[in-house]
């Protein structure tokens, strides 16, 4: 199959060399200068310069709101001053189109993705009521708040508004430093990318082009060069205690219009938790753990053991770390900074348990969430079954905030593994590749078999190896031997292939078993701080079902491989087979009804750093898109997992929420009329400001 791959015209934005208003020399100059916090945003950019005072931290310098450092009215009257600056400007003649742009940069950060075109926002669809654009009030307009408004508003969160600084900031400096240093150890690390509001796991959804403050991926504590900018960034984030912080947060943004977003850890691939110019909800720190030996829902009269209550700010590594020395398992996802309760929890979650429990949708018993109203809610299939059902599967960021999710647990078991992994040499073209048609078509043959028998897989095919990882929740630790026996002898006696890996493992927990993945030839951990581009698709068990299908389901892995090995994506697949094989029934949940009759969700993917040039990110971009396309083919009609596909998808209703779409919409407009919560391509999606 030949693929062609349009380039698309990069449209990422011109950032104007007027507004760079950070460098290196002039921080220098600003050494001389006495001791009071240079920390303000000049119109448009975000401009971070580290206070004269060596060795301040960093986190000193955050409380920007705090009224008693009088910080706040600088930071408004500075956006004061450039509101001025830029109504003179309008007013002007001079240079009408660089005017235009600078007075657009100057009142605040203009941030377009890149490859837009090809998407179409809910809005444009002439037989869908539009949502209206109500929220698209921007910092330096005359609907932002004022500073006394801005105090206000702080002190009735109990001073938990920030201005966003973004995580590198402390490196854009002259000297070095030991907050720069911290930070550029931890760069990699997904769970210390989700410790502050100010960074996002992947570069994409932190910078926007070239704006952005980041360090060199492979290389962080490389010196850097140019300005520290928001990038995608919001202005201003909420670091949420209670709830009730919520309510205020969403009736200031309704009040002035100003668009609001919903940042957990920063994990989305689609870059849903970060919008510029925004008002951010952060749910970070919500973290409550409890366990309930019986619990009954609000309204309902079932009652349910081994039921788990988690805050929304909870991470996988910290619910299992709770919740196993209770004897109980959590439907995790393979790595453990993912949050549970917000893009995983409410879109879906897949895991090592998926097969045999099914997703973590399908374990929610009951949520707590402020609705765009304002309102506090504990909603369940009893007290609010169209909401409840939409928040099982439709999506985070879309229908309300969720602060507490409260789920089904399942006593612990072993886990038990069978671990491959193999070598071979790189072959010139992957279609030509005997190996790997072998291998993929094996794996293929054996796995209704797995799936029947509650097995998860995670296989990740290279152009030059194999990783597999196939995982049995059992208390039989032996069972697995004989589910994969015609796999684990396939793969011992193939000669091509040169074994570095051939066992099997039983781990007595699920941290145990994270614990392995972390080795660095599996790694599942990483990697992080740098770009990531992802395309997925389902993979229907009928095309597993005959040799015919099968053969069929080879041609479109080794196309979509040797394609993306050409065309500087790397060239590997990974072959997931992590979804609820064995819980068919989709009448409680909104995911996409293609997960419950898939086997295999298929992820192409790519990197980049900042070593790129734009042009180089749009061509992998492209790339990947492009490579999922023998896919596509191959399964007309069908779907992905909302959370792992291409954020550039132009059928977006369909292939993310299938036959669910039309009824997961009227659900948006009865609790969300304004589309206070808009999210790129969830449901209802109005196509504002990305
Ligand atoms: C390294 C990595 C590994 C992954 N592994 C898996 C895996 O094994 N299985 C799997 O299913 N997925 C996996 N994912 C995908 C993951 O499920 C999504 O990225 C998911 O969106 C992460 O949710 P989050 O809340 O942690 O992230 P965020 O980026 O913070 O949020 C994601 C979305 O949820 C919204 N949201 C967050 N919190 C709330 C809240 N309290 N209320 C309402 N909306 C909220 C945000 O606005 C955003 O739209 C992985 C992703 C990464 C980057």
């Amino acid at each position: 199959m030949f693929i062609q791959v349009l380039p698309h015209p990069s449209v990422w934005p011109w950032v104007p060399s007027l507004f760079l208003v950070h460098d290196r020399k002039r921080n220098a100059a600003n050494q001389a200068q006495p001791t009071e916090p240079d920390l303000f945003f000049k119109p448009g950019l975000y401009r971070y310069t580290l206070p004269h005072v060596s060795g301040m931290a960093l986190r000193e310098l955050e409380p920007l709101m705090d009224q008693k450092s009088g910080r706040i009215d600088e930071l408004e009257s500075h956006r004061h001053e450039a509101r001025e600056r830029n109504s003179e400007r309008w007013r002007s003649s001079i240079v009408l189109a660089l005017l235009c742009a600078s007075a657009l940069y100057g009142a605040y950060t203009f941030c377009t993705r890149p490859n837009r075109h090809n998407s179409t926002p809910e809005d444009s669809s002439p037989s869908q009521m539009p949502f209206s654009p109500t929220y698209t009030c921007l910092p330096g307009q005359s609907c932002w708040p004022t500073t006394n408004q801005w105090i206000a508003f702080n002190q009735s969160i109990n001073g938990h508004l920030q201005a966003t600084i973004p995580w590198a900031a402390p490196c854009y400096t002259a000297s070095p430093n030991e907050t720069c240093q911290k930070i550029a150890k931890q760069y990699s690390n997904g769970v210390s990318r989700t410790a502050q509001y100010g960074s996002m796991e992947f570069l994409d959804w932190e910078t926007c082009g070239m704006s952005q403050c980041a360090l060199d991926s492979f290389n962080p504590t490389a010196p850097v060069t140019g300005t520290c900018t928001l990038g995608r960034l919001s202005t201003y984030h909420v670091d949420v205690r209670r709830p009730e912080d919520i309510s205020r947060t969403l009736q200031l943004a309704r009040h002035h219009g100003i668009r609001i977003s919903i940042k957990n850890t920063g994990h989305d691939y689609f870059g849903r938790s970060s919008v510029a110019n925004s008002l951010a909800i952060w749910t970070h720190n919500l973290k409550e753990l409890k366990y309930h030996k019986t619990f009954r829902p609000k309204g309902c009269s079932a009652r349910y053991e081994n039921v788990g209550q988690i805050g929304a700010g909870i991470q996988a590594q910290e619910a299992w770390q709770y919740f196993e020395p209770l004897g109980m398992l959590v439907t995790v996802g393979a790595v453990g900074s993912v949050g549970l309760a917000g893009g995983f929890g409410q879109g879906g979650g897949h895991g090592p348990l998926g097969p045999a429990y099914g997703l973590m949708v399908d374990q929610a018993l009951e949520f707590d969430v402020v609705t765009a109203d304002g309102q506090q809610r504990t909603i369940n299939e009893c007290t609010d079954p169209d909401l409840f059902w939409a928040m099982r599967g439709g999506g985070g960021g879309n229908y309300a905030v969720l602060t507490s999710y409260k789920f089904q647990l399942h006593p612990a078991v072993p886990l038990n593994v069978y671990s491959f992994q193999a070598h071979w040499p790189k072959p010139t073209d992957i279609t030509e590749s005997k190996v790997h048609s072998d291998v993929i078509r094996a794996l293929a043959l054996n796995q209704t078999l797995f799936a029947n028998h509650g097995v998860a897989g995670y296989n990740f095919i290279h152009p030059d190896h194999i990783v597999s990882l196939q995982i049995m929740p059992s208390s039989d630790t032996e069972a697995i031997k004989s589910v994969t026996s015609q796999w684990h002898d396939f793969l011992t006696n193939h000669p091509d292939l040169n074994i570095t890996e051939n066992s099997y493992y039983s781990f007595k927990t699920l941290s145990r078993w994270h614990q392995f993945t972390e080795r660095p030839e599996i790694a599942r951990n990483g990697p992080v701080g740098l770009g990531i581009i992802e395309a997925g698709r389902f993979i229907p068990r009928d095309l597993f079902a005959s040799s015919n299908n099968i053969e069929r389901l080879v041609d479109a892995v080794v196309t979509a491989m040797q394609f993306s090995f050409t065309n500087k994506g790397g060239g590997s697949a990974q072959l997931y087979a992590t979804g609820p094989a064995n819980q068919r029934d989709n009448s409680k949940t909104s995911v996409n009804p293609a997960w419950r009759d898939a086997l295999w969700e298929v992820i192409m993917g790519a990197a980049w750093t900042t070593k790129d040039s734009i042009h180089a990110r749009t061509q992998i971009q492209n790339t990947i898109s492009a490579s999922i396309q023998p896919f596509k083919a191959l399964t007309p009609g069908g779907g992905c997992y909302m959370n792992e596909g291409d954020w550039t998808e132009e059928n977006w209703q369909q292939t993310f929420f299938g036959t669910n779409y039309d009824r997961l919409l009227a659900v948006k407009r009865i609790y969300d009329p304004t589309s206070l919560f808009n999210c790129w391509k969830c449901v209802g999606w109005s196509g504002y400001d990305e």
